[in-house]
This record gives C-alpha cells, sequence and structure tokens, in this order.
C-alpha cells in the first residue's frame, strides 16, 4: 500500500511535537538606497496537528514568514526546518516538488479558476500534484470527499460565480486537502468574509487538526488570533508575543508572554 506523506507525518511527528523549527530566521530587502529588514531574527517552533496563529498588525511581516516557511521566499539568514527536510538546503525545483507533497495553501481571495466548477478545481489541483500518489481512477472520489468534508457536497457542478464568498473559500479548502499535505497554510482566509460567514469558514478549518492536519493562519485579527492553540505575535518583524510557540519574544514596550 501506498503510504502518503501525511500518513508519514503524523507517525514521525505526533501531535503537539515541533514539526517546523524556525531558528533566527531574517528577511531583508536591499536597494540601492537603504536595508529593509522585514523579519528581524525570528525563532520559534510549531507544534504538529495544532491550530497555529501568525498574528500581527499589517505590515508586520505575517506575510513574508508564511512564504519563509513554505519555500516560497528564501531567508536573508537562519533556517525553516519543516519535519525532516531543511528548506533552504534544496532548488526551486526540489522545492515546488515538496511544496506539492507537504502544504496546502488557502488565500484571502480564493484564487479560484472562474471557468472550472468546483469538482474541476480539486481536480486541478489533483493534476498538478499528482494525486498525492493516489491512482488517477481515485481522483474523482478524492476530489468528491474533499469537497463534503468541507460541507459543500451538494455544490460539486457550481462555477465559483454561482457559489457564495464562504463557499468559496470552502472549496478554496477542499482544494488545499486534496493532496492530503500534512500542513495547510491560510493567509487572512477569513479576512475577505462577513463577520458570519467568517466565523464558520473558520470552524471548518480549525476542525481540521482533527483529522492529523497541522493548520497555520494568519491574521490581525485578536479574537481570531486568541482561538489559536499556540501563537507567535509579530511587530515590525519581531516576535513581541507567545503562547505555545517556544518563541524567542523580543524585548519591546509592547513585549508579552
Ligand atoms: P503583513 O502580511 O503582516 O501585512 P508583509 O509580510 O506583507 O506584512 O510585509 C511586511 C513589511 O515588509 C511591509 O512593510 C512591506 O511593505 C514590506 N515588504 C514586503 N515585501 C517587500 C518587498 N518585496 N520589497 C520591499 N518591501 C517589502
Ligand atoms: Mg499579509
Amino acid at each position: 500500500m501506498i503510504q502518503t506523506t501525511a500518513a508519514k507525518h503524523s507517525a514521525a511527528f505526533p501531535p503537539g511535537s515541533a514539526l517546523i523549527r524556525v531558528e533566527h530566521l531574517t528577511r531583508a530587502i536591499n536597494t540601492r538606497a537603504q536595508r529593509t529588514i522585514i523579519l528581524d531574527d525570528v525563532t520559534f517552533t510549531i507544534p504538529a496537528q495544532r491550530l497555529f496563529a501568525i498574528n500581527g498588525p499589517s505590515g508586520s511581516g505575517k506575510s513574508t514568514l508564511l512564504n519563509l516557511l513554505t519555500g516560497i521566499d528564501r531567508p536573508t539568514s537562519g533556517r525553516v526546518i519543516f519535519g525532516a527536510d531543511e528548506l533552504s538546503a534544496s532548488s526551486e525545483n526540489a522545492l515546488a516538488r515538496w511544496r506539492g507533497e507537504h502544504v496546502g495553501i488557502i488565500f484571502q481571495f480564493f484564487q479560484l479558476v472562474p471557468t472550472l466548477t468546483a469538482m474541476e478545481n480539486v481536480l486541478l489541483a489533483l493534476e498538478l500534484g499528482r494525486g498525492g500518489g493516489l491512482p488517477r481512477r481515485a481522483w474523482r472520489e478524492r476530489a468528491r470527499m474533499c469537497l463534503e468534508t468541507v460541507g459543500l457536497g451538494a455544490y460539486l457542478h457550481r462555477l465559483p460565480s454561482e457559489l457564495s464568498g464562504g463557499q468559496q473559500q470552502r472549496v478554496a479548502i477542499a482544494r488545499a486537502l486534496a493532496n492530503d499535505p500534512p500542513v495547510l497554510v491560510a493567509d487572512e482566509p477569513t479576512g475577505n468574509l462577513d463577520s458570519h460567514t467568517a466565523h464558520a469558514v473558520f470552524e471548518t478549518l480549525a476542525s481540521l487538526t482533527q483529522v492529523g492536519k497541522t493548520v497555520i493562519y494568519v491574521t490581525h485579527d485578536r479574537e481570531l488570533a486568541d482561538r489559536a492553540e499556540a501563537r507567535i505575535d509579530l511587530l515590525d518583524g519581531r516576535i513581541v508575543g507567545q503562547h505555545g510557540a517556544n518563541a524567542r519574544v523580543a524585548s519591546s514596550p509592547e513585549a508579552q508572554s
């Protein structure tokens, strides 16, 4: 039997163990005129199969950090150790392949393909991720299951334009689940939804830790951040507060632990 990446991960990294270790991570941008430090010596860990928040006001470096965690961006110094893999050691091609197997990404503005139905959007992810090891004949059933998991079993053949904002974000969550990655990351996943819908979509995302996923989300909403089982608070690229993340907290007037 094929053992999926997710199954290997949940065996090697039981709930609460350190799945992602971020060590002295710094990201600076150099222009001719100046050097801007976007993330400054950030150290913390993300526990496996938990709900983890990266919290902070706009411009604090949340999206930059998320892109470093998933190998989309590269650090100026420091490192990210994701499970058994050190990301900075890999080539672009290896990283892209690695990302397809390990991470499902959910965006604030859904990013669905507008000409494809809910089912076809999820199937496209399976195509791109080669089904996470599942044989092609099982993909339709897999796509249906992912959409049922997020409560869209009755909307398989709707186009994004025929779905509400909340339903579109649910399709995006189903798509992120398609190749059964151990980790889901979401950048302000409910930032484009009304508060009632946001709450319901957040509940769905949070519930995925119960099926073994590590769920990492970015938010500037304190209330939403408080829902996490572990959390870091960023301000101006530094960690100024944390809960359950083994983080090194920068000394700052706002620092708290
Ligand atoms: P957040 O997601 O918390 O709003 P970002 O990670 O997007 O913050 O950005 C953090 C800071 O870094 C912001 O001040 C932003 O303007 C700056 N920044 C991000 N990317 C770049 C870039 N490629 N070039 C210059 N500045 C950048
Ligand atoms: Mg952002």
